[in-house]
């Protein structure tokens, strides 16, 4: 297919940091495909301050499109109708003008194939009615659209206004019938920015138009501490963390102003899979306090769905994966497999989607009702 972004060439690949090179890469909400990289948009928190690709503002394919779906199907983590796929959440836009021409030859790649698999699109973007009529004709792969939304009004934090991924989200979630599925995608909330009263009402409000809501804090790493701090920009948070910081007097203000609603959840695949009348893929309910929020139907479905592996059910997975033969299966309760051994977190995320039960590092312990969020923020930090 006719690339609609400048295609670069195999020298310029090689010239890329390592892992903008890796154009599929396991993250926790799914298998990500990502061979179109950079953005406009200018979010000073994005995710590519991580690659070093902040510099790369224009949309540029690191092959075709048809050559990213097979490495993307052929990959070694990738089960058909199993493995959630995520396309272009890492490095761009999947509804920048010159980019949702891939975004389309994606999808319909894959939903050509006949896979049934979970496919989420992310977007901040302008979206419309002809575009969604086609997102329509999609038939047999899940498909999500999450509309990222903060209600931030700092231009020096999120220049492109985040009304434009409100009116989207209200185009898409009003046609009728359609099967794909929508999800207001609500952050990063940031307290002190984006958690007034009124930026909770106006999140609320736009949520009744969304099949689900997702609300989650900022990924405050490293490289993007460095970016605030040297542009002047009004820091979060003075400290940093590897998961996304979701302080509990935040957690508890947003609770209580989404008392009315049944479709709020704390994780992307609990949204995803209500919204798709689907179990958690991702097993969250062995961790019993996250489910506080789900309706009771939704509750049924997870609670029928879950099973905990036994530790030679999760070796017999894991043989698939090269890079786990060092994997020790530490402990096994009705919350999480917790292993070692694996020296990146992909397996770790293969293991949970094949297994759709909670696979945790025992490098990183998880903290009761911290739901997998960073420890900035909570009074108690006992396991
Ligand atoms: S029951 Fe728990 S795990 Fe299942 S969707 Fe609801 S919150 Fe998520």
């Amino acid at each position: 297919m006719r690339t609609a972004v400048p295609l670069l060439t195999q020298e310029q690949v090689d010239q890329l940091p390592d892992r903008a090179r890796e154009v599929v890469e396991y993250r926790k909400s799914g298998l990500s495909l990502n061979h179109i990289q950079g953005c406009p948009l200018d979010c000073a928190y994005c995710i590519r301050h991580t690659y070093g690709l902040w510099d790369q503002r224009q949309p540029r394919a690191l092959m075709s499109d048809g050559e990213a779906v097979e490495e993307l199907v052929s990959h070694r983590y990738f089960q058909p109708h199993v493995t959630p796929v995520q396309v272009f959440n890492r490095a761009t836009d999947p509804f920048l003008p010159a980019v949702k021409r891939h975004t389309f030859a994606v999808l319909e790649d894959l939903d050509s194939r006949g896979f049934t698999n979970h496919v989420l699109v992310i977007t901040r973007h302008q979206v419309e009615a002809e575009e969604l009529q086609r997102l329509n004709r999609i038939r047999n792969i899940r498909l999500t659209l999450l509309f990222t939304y903060s209600g931030i009004d700092d231009k020096r934090i999120e220049p492109y206004p985040s009304s434009v991924a409100a009116e989207s989200l209200k185009l898409a979630g009003g046609a009728r019938p359609r099967r794909y599925r929508t999800i207001l995608y609500w952050r990063p909330l940031v307290p002190g920015l984006n958690d007034t009263d009124e930026h909770l009402k106006t999140a609320y409000e736009l949520s009744r138009h969304a099949d689900a809501t997702v609300f989650t804090g900022i990924f405050y790493r490293d490289q993007i501490a460095a970016y605030y701090k040297a542009n002047g920009l009004p820091e979060p948070y003075g400290d940093t963390a590897r998961r996304k910081i979701v302080p509990e007097t935040l957690e508890q203000r947003v609770l209580a102003a989404f008392i009315e609603s049944t479709s709020l959840f704390r994780k992307t695949s609990c949204a995803v899979a209500y919204a798709h009348g689907l179990p958690d893929y991702n097993g969250h309910y062995g961790i019993r306090e996250l489910c506080d929020v789900c309706p009771i139907n939704q509750l049924n479905l997870c609670r029928r769905a879950h099973q905990a592996p036994t530790a030679e059910r999760i070796h017999e997975v894991a043989r698939a994966l090269p890079e786990a033969r060092g994997l020790k299966v530490v402990d096994i309760t009705e919350r999480a497999a917790v292993v070692s051994g694996l020296d990146t977190e992909q397996p770790r995320y293969y293991l949970q989607h094949a297994l759709r039960f909670q696979v945790h590092d025992a490098r990183h312990p998880h903290h009761a009702h911290r739901h997998g969020r960073a420890d900035i923020g909570w009074k108690d930090t006992t396991p």
